[in-house]
């Protein structure tokens, strides 16, 4: 499948243009988009920084809009054999609460499916293992593009994260991760709550998600935490299971990353006609919505879908229709997360929390 356009035996279009690509990061954007561009026929080389891939991280949110783009891609069923729905969430007072539903039931009708979460490595995995099937894909680890103008390819695909190589040799320095002043903390507890959603207190929240049967996958911002030691007790008098969840946690495996987001906007994500960015490279942004892995597979999908129907000489004009279609929704995403973070973190939240209980949705 492939949004209306045919593919042949191979997936590939036939009578379209088919030509070299490299990919710059095998990230969830990179290695979404190599799936899209080997079904389109193209010869794909991703060339990833690390030496090898990191398969930690703890769970993504799938929007139904990131379903269809990972179905698109052919992996909806490798999606759909691993991923638990998320539903019945709350937001709650530190004291337990309940202030309001997450909107996950209007998202379930109006897309006629649930949200869904999958654990990154797992996610990572399904997206090698279609590299693998397809074939044709050169992944080359220990390999950071420092001069992605050299670059002999007739595509060049930045998805290269936050600090993208590619965006600043074509756009510049402007454009960088700018630091939003706290950290989030990561991590998945070896129990099931069967609570889950969000409490927001004074500057700080806690989120509890399902992941896999066993588990439970949290996350956590305490601005002035800097140690497990220091969040656990942030987190000591919050509402059961908060604390259970933390003391059940080996801190070894947590996360901690100090939360940034690309500012100011780009002015485009493609550039010389045969240049584009995708993902975090191209808009990363706060984590609030959980819609970072989401917009990264809908470019993914939008910029392969776009290349392939491109005939021989129409690659920039796939790339601008590729930017025409993302640019804008992507950065309204970033901007309504930043803006959730500053209304989830307000440091005097009675007016937050009476506007909460009679805000629709
Ligand atoms: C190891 C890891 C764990 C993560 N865990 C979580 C998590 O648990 N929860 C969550 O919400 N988000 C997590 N994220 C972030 C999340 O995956 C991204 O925000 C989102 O999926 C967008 O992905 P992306 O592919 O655009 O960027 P990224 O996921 O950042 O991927 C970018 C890739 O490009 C590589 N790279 C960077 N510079 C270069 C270069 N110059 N040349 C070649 N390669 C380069 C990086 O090593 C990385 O593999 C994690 C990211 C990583 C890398």
């Amino acid at each position: 499948m492939s949004g209306g356009t045919t593919y042949g035996k191979t997936g590939a279009p036939s009578g379209r243009r088919r030509g070299t690509a490299v990919v710059a990061g095998a990230g969830i954007g990179g290695l979404a988009t190599a799936v899209g561009l080997r079904r389109a026929g193209w010869t794909v080389t991703v060339l990833e920084r690390r030496a090898a891939l990191e398969r930690y991280g703890t769970a993504f949110g799938i929007h139904p809009t990131a379903q269809t783009a990972l179905d698109r891609l052919g992996l909806g069923d490798a999606l759909r054999a691993r991923a638990v729905p998320y539903r019945d969430a709350r937001i709650r007072r530190p004291d337990g609460t309940v202030l309001a539903a997450l909107p996950l039931e209007r998202i379930e009708r109006r897309a006629g499916r649930p949200e869904l979460l999958i654990s990154r490595p797992y996610l990572i995995e399904a997206l090698l293992a279609e590299l693998d099937r397809l074939g044709g894909t050169q992944i080359v680890y220990g390999s950071p593009l420092t001069d992605p103008g050299a670059l002999d390819a007739d595509l060049l695909v930045g998805a290269d994260g936050i600090n993208s190589a590619v965006r600043t040799a074509y756009f510049g320095s402007r454009s960088g991760p700018r630091p939003i002043g706290t950290a989030a903390w990561i991590g998945i507890a070896g129990f099931e709550t069967g609570l889950y959603g969000e409490t927001w207190g004074a500057g700080s929240f806690f989120g509890m998600t399902p992941v896999e049967p066993g588990r439970t996958n949290w996350y956590a911002t305490v601005p002035a935490a800097t140690t497990a030691r220091e969040v656990r007790e942030a987190f000591a008098d919050w509402h059961d299971p908060v604390p259970r969840v933390l003391a059940a946690t080996d801190p070894a495996t947590w996360i901690r990353y100090e939360m940034r987001h690309l500012h100011p906007t780009l002015p485009r994500f493609v550039a010389g006609g045969r240049v584009a960015l995708v993902g975090d490279a191209a808009h990363a942004m706060t984590p609030n919505l959980g819609q970072g892995a989401c917009t990264a597979l809908l470019d993914a999908e939008a910029l392969t879908r776009a290349v392939a129907a491109a005939r021989p000489e129409g690659l920039p004009a796939a790339l601008r229709a590729y930017d025409a279609e993302r640019r804008r929704r992507a950065q309204r995403v970033a901007f309504a997360s930043r803006n959730l973070h500053r209304f989830m973190t307000a440091r005097r939240p009675a007016m937050r929390d009476a506007l909460l209980r009679v805000l629709p949705g």
